[in-house]
C-alpha cells in the first residue's frame, strides 16, 4: 500500500497543497496564501488547506515556505514579503499538534533545489544552482549534490544580492527594505509593475537584461554547470531565449557560456516533492 503525505508550498500570493501517494500528486489545491493578514489568519489558511486534502493514512507533512526558516527546529525566522507579524513561528510544532504527524518544514526554494536533484533535471548535474521567479526571487545553491545551507541556512537568498539592473522611473523599494535588490529588479512583481506602465512587451525588454545580470554574477561566483529555473516569469514567450542572450553577453570569462540554463520541467512540483525529502 502506497504511503500517503501532504505537501505544502507555501508563497507570498498563493500556496499549493498536495496530497501524494509515495512521489505521485494524486489531488493538488491552490489557494491565495493571504500573507498580508495577520499571522492567526494564515495559519488558519495553512491548517485549512490540510484538513481539505486529509485521509486518514496520511503519515506526514512537508512544507517549503518562502522564507528563513530553521529547517532543524521547524520554525518560520522571518519572511520578506508576509505580513510583518509572521515571523518566529513554530509551525512545525503547531501542525505536529494539530494533524498528530511529523511535520518537516524548509525554505521553500530549498526544497525545489532537492526536488530537482532527486526527480528533476538536477539529476544530471553534480553542481547546480536553482532559482524561482515568482513574487520575489529565490535560490538554492547545490554542491557534490548535497544542498549547500550556510551558517544560518540562508545562503542561495539570492533575491537580495544587489545588482546594477536598469530601470525605468523611480528603483523600487524591495520588501527587505533596501534599493537594488535583484528580485526589486527582476521578479515577477518586478515585471507586474513596469508592464501596467509600459506594457508587457517593454516589461520584458526591460526585465530580462536584469535577469541575466543576476545570472551572470552567480555564474562568476560558483561556476556550476547548470543553473534551473522556474516559475511563472518563466514562461513568458520569448524571454528565457532574451535572458540566455544577455546571459552571453555579461559573464565576464567565455567559458562561462557553456554554464546551462535550463527551465525546470517539474516546476513548482518540485517545491512539493522536495518538501517531502
Ligand atoms: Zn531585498
Amino acid at each position: 500500500m502506497a504511503t500517503y503525505s501532504i505537501a505544502l508550498d507555501i508563497g507570498a500570493t498563493k500556496t499549493a497543497a498536495a496530497l501524494l501517494a509515495g512521489n505521485k500528486i494524486i489531488k493538488k489545491v491552490v489557494k491565495p496564501t493571504g500573507a498580508g493578514q495577520n499571522k492567526t489568519k494564515i495559519l488558519k489558511n495553512i491548517s485549512g488547506l490540510i484538513r481539505s486534502l486529509w485521509i486518514p493514512n496520511v503519515k506526514k507533512i512537508g512544507i517549503g515556505l518562502a522564507g528563513q526558516i530553521d529547517a532543524k527546529k521547524g520554525i518560520v525566522n522571518s519572511t520578506v514579503n508576509f505580513n510583518k507579524d509572521f515571523r518566529q513561528i513554530k509551525l512545525a510544532e503547531i501542525l505536529k499538534k494539530e494533524f498528530k504527524v511529523p511535520v518537516s518544514l524548509d525554505n521553500d526554494v530549498k526544497c525545489f533545489a532537492q526536488g530537482e536533484l532527486k526527480f528533476g533535471q538536477g539529476r544530471y548535474f553534480n553542481n547546480f544552482l536553482a532559482l524561482t521567479f515568482g513574487t520575489g526571487i529565490g535560490g538554492a545553491v547545490i554542491i557534490d549534490q548535497k544542498l549547500y545551507r550556510g551558517k544560518n541556512n540562508l545562503a542561495g537568498e539570492f533575491g537580495h544580492l544587489k545588482i546594477a539592473g536598469t530601470w525605468s522611473g523611480e528603483t523600487p523599494l524591495c520588501g527587505c527594505g533596501q534599493k537594488y535588490c535583484f528580485e526589486s529588479l527582476a521578479s515577477g512583481r518586478a515585471w507586474h509593475k513596469l508592464a501596467k506602465k509600459y506594457g508587457e512587451k517593454s516589461a520584458d525588454k526591460i526585465i530580462a537584461p536584469n535577469i541575466a545580470v543576476g545570472l551572470a554574477n552567480l555564474a562568476t561566483a560558483f561556476n556550476p554547470e547548470a543553473i534551473i529555473v522556474a516559475g511563472g516569469l518563466m514562461d513568458h514567450k520569448g524571454l528565457f531565449e532574451k535572458v540566455r542572450k544577455e546571459f552571453n553577453l555579461k559573464v565576464p570569462y567565455p567559458v562561462l557560456r557553456q554554464t546551462r540554463l535550463i527551465k525546470s520541467k517539474l516546476g513548482e512540483n518540485a517545491i512539493l516533492l522536495g518538501a517531502l525529502l
